[in-house]
């Protein structure tokens, strides 16, 4: 008989082991108390950068090297799925405004410490305007990251909906009351599965004390008269910003990061600071349309890692922090393998932790 499985939270992360253990055979039910739209949660809000070497400069090289596995990965989940998702590995480009230049050589170091220098080379003048012929030129030097990209985490999210209709149990609308190894209670309705997997981000906080939430805030813009090939960071003293361009003239100016259970309207203060981030770049966003702004709550633990922790009939897959979409088709495989074979690879012990 199939193992019978509940999920609760459909973000990025739930939904894609509701897929993956879909192929594997299970009965999967996923619940989540927004709507199919993912709107509840934080995965409708990054611009899903897969960035795992500048991620260095905030984080440290284990979780940076499951964020190079999964960007190998993503485009064999996307084929695999049939997702029909804008995804892109043209790179990344940092750079720094001439006042700081020093913040740009502290990037640098940081990276450094953690990896070599194969994965970027430093660009100047007339390599920078070969790579991105439209930004300003006072920005005379820069880091390359070749292997970087990003995915469309909006387009994913519905594509990744749509794949499970008809093979997935989806209940929507459906708060979550209480979890217990094997139960899932959504009002007096008391649910029981071989496994549960909680993936409820933020709103597992009720129950994993050490959780907390990094408000982060984002601009999208329509700008049709300006083209940028790839994610730009712009490193600057308070919190590192960065243009990422889509397809038809749209663009995602971000992020803040401000340790806050806030998930009120972006402030004057980060709107400001992030248009002015937007038009350092280019005078021509001046003219841009602002299309929307958004907040989402970024689930994380205090040392920012991720973290399963497992114990018979309950799973928990949590604080992915700034990285969800960067290393989630590893830490699903990893919960997989640790389902269907009850143990994963030594190399995975770091993020794993069996319930006291
Ligand atoms: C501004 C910003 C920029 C970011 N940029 C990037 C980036 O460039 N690259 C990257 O990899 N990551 C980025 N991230 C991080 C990424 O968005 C998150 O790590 C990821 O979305 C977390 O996914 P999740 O599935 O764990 O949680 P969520 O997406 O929050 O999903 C949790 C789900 O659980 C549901 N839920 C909660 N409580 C209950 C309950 N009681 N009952 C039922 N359902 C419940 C919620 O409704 C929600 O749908 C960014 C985040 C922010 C905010």
């Amino acid at each position: 008989m199939s193992l019978s499985v509940g999920i609760v939270g459909a973000g990025v992360i739930g939904r894609l082991l509701a897929l993956k253990g879909h192929a594997r055979g299970w009965k999967v039910t996923l619940i989540d108390r927004g709507n199919a739209d993912g709107k509840s949660g934080c995965s409708m809000v990054p611009p899903a950068m897969l960035a795992p070497y500048c991620e260095l400069d905030v984080t440290e090289k284990a979780v940076a090297d499951l964020g190079v596995e999964s960007l190998k990965l993503w485009p064999i989940i996307l084929q695999e799925f049939n997702l029909q998702v804008y995804f892109q590995q043209m790179g990344s480009l940092v750079v720094a405004h001439p006042y700081d230049a020093g913040e740009l050589a502290l990037f640098k170091r940081r990276v450094l410490a953690q990896t070599t220098a194969e994965v970027f080379y430093e660009v100047t003048t007339e390599k920078l305007s070969r790579l991105e012929p439209e930004i300003d030129p006072l920005f005379q030097n820069g880091l390359f990251f070749p292997h970087e990209g990003q995915i469309d985490s909006r387009g994913l999210m519905a594509e990744m909906g749509m794949a499970l209709e008809g093979k997935v149990d989806c209940r929507f609308g459906c708060s979550v009351d209480t979890i217990k190894p094997h139960e899932i209670r959504v009002d007096n309705d008391l649910m029981r599965f071989d496994m549960v997997l909680d993936c409820r981000g933020y709103g597992a906080a009720i129950d994993i004390k050490d959780l907390r939430a990094v408000r982060g805030e984002i601009l999208r813009l329509y700008a049709p008269g300006i083209h940028l090939n790839r994610p730009i960071r712009l490193v600057h003293p308070r919190w590192p910003l960065y243009i990422v361009p889509r397809p038809d003239g749209h663009f995602i100016i971000g992020a803040t990061s401000i340790e806050a259970e806030d998930n009120s309207p972006i402030s004057v203060r980060s709107t400001l600071e992030l248009l002015t981030a937007a038009f350092t770049l280019n005078a021509g966003f001046s003219e841009a349309r602002i299309l929307e702004t958004s907040v989402g709550l970024r689930p994380a633990f205090p040392d920012n890692k991720p973290r399963i922790e497992h114990q018979s009939g309950l799973i928990r897959i949590n604080g992915m922090y700034r990285h969800g979409y960067l290393i989630a088709p590893i830490v699903t495989d990893i919960a997989c393998r640790l389902i269907d074979d009850g143990k994963a690879h030594p190399n995975d012990d770091f993020l794993l932790r069996r319930a006291a």
